[in-house]
């Protein structure tokens, strides 16, 4: 195919890079107080094209940034059924807990599609379109991207890369920044498990970080975060090693792949540099513990609205300092993930009973 090259330079004071939660959540905030242009890779209708590998499952703590906006979350983004515990296996102790969990099981494609539609008109929104390079010179950002088969370049004050673990925008800014990163391969298969649930497994065999399942919609999700060699052997394996303990899996339906970011130390979150921001995953902003990241996305493009609304002398350094929190919580998901990974230590939570729910079998 041949592009066509469209190349009228429009300014804009910020551009955002990626409408997942976090960039979607940031443009909806900053619709009508600043000239934005926001890139997203995934088309706005259809199950064509690119779509999240996620869990779907949102956490208190993103339910709160909801309850902060004043935002419901309609039906149709809700998937079934509602489940309230977590089925946690040590496959090396042998050991199984339940915990109570407050997630909500959502549809995270829709979910994703809705909160774009939450952006009011104000913004100039670009679907199906990929953001290819960018460049800071003269005190601005460029951007080149392609949308519509056609060659598109816009210059902004304010870069956002709310794009993801693979952010362009981080990996341009901070070329030599490298954070931890894992393959999370995720299967569906149609759910033929006598009763649906979710799981959280540990088995550090094959993967220091863990692996889960999720009931969803009919479907049966079952996944994990494995190191990048041999990462499909480890899934395998550890799925065959599920079937003997009583999992269920049908044919498998989808197969996803994606990387994810294990962020392991204090510098692996960045926050970004010469009026360019990060946040999101982009950021490291992903729970080590759980790889739940939404909430971090939803929080994060809160902390960063409210600067950018009001740009002070030095909105970076302003940014920074209000994720302090956001960064110390994360740092402690770290502490977290490297005692539930530990088989010892993981060992002696479980068999202590803490926190668990007997399920009391009828008859
Ligand atoms: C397998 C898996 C399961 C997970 N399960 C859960 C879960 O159950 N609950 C939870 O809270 N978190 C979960 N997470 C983490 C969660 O998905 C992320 O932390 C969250 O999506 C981060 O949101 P974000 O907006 O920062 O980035 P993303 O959701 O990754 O969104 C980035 C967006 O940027 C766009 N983009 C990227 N590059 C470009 C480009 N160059 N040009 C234009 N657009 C671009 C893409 O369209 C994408 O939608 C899971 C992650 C994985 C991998």
């Amino acid at each position: 195919m041949i592009l066509g090259v469209l190349l009228i330079m429009e300014y804009y004071d910020l551009a955002i890079i990626g409408l997942g939660p976090a960039g979607a959540a940031l443009a909806r905030q900053l619709a009508g107080k600043m000239r934005v242009i926001a890139l997203d890779k995934k088309r706005q209708s259809g199950e064509e094209g690119f779509s999240k590998p996620c869990g779907g499952l949102l956490a208190p703590d993103a339910q709160r940034a909801f309850i902060r906006a004043g935002i419901s979350i309609p039906t149709h983004v809700m998937a079934d059924p509602q489940i309230f515990s977590v089925r946690t296996v040590d496959c090396q102790s042998g050991i199984s807990r339940n915990y109570q969990r407050h997630y909500l099981n959502i549809n995270r494609h829709a979910f994703d599609l809705w909160m774009k539609t939450l952006i009011p008109e104000h913004v100039t929104v670009y679907h199906d379109a990929l953001c290819k390079k960018i460049r800071h010179q003269d005190d601005r950002w460029h951007l080149a991207f392609e949308s519509n088969a056609q060659q598109h370049e816009v210059s902004a004050q304010f870069i956002v890369g709310a794009d993801g673990a693979d952010s362009l925008v981080r990996r341009t800014i901070y070329p030599d920044h490298k954070i931890r990163q894992y393959i999370a391969i995720q299967h569906w298969s149609r759910d033929i498990n006598p009763t649906p649930f979710y799981s959280c497994i540990f088995d550090n065999r094959l993967t220091d970080s863990y692996a889960w399942s999720i009931s969803k919609d009919g479907y049966f999700i079952f996944g994990g975060a494995f190191a990048q060699k041999d990462s499909t052997r480890r899934f395998t394996a550890l799925q065959e090693q599920m079937a003997g303990l009583g999992f269920q899996f049908g044919e498998t339906v989808k197969s996803e792949k994606c990387k994810v970011l294990f962020p392991s130390r204090w510098q692996d979150f960045v926050c970004g540099k010469n009026n360019a921001f990060l946040i999101g995953e982009a950021a490291g902003f992903i729970s080590a513990s759980s790889l739940e990241g939404i909430s971090y996305a939803l929080d994060s493009a809160e902390y960063l609205a409210e600067i950018l609304a009001k740009p002070g002398a030095n909105p970076n350094k302003d940014y920074w300092l209000a994720t302090r929190s956001l960064r110390i919580k994360l740092y402690g998901k770290i502490l977290k993930s490297r005692l539930l990974t530990s088989p010892l230590c993981r060992y002696a939570i479980m068999k202590s009973g803490i926190s668990h729910i007997a399920s009391v079998k009828a008859g």
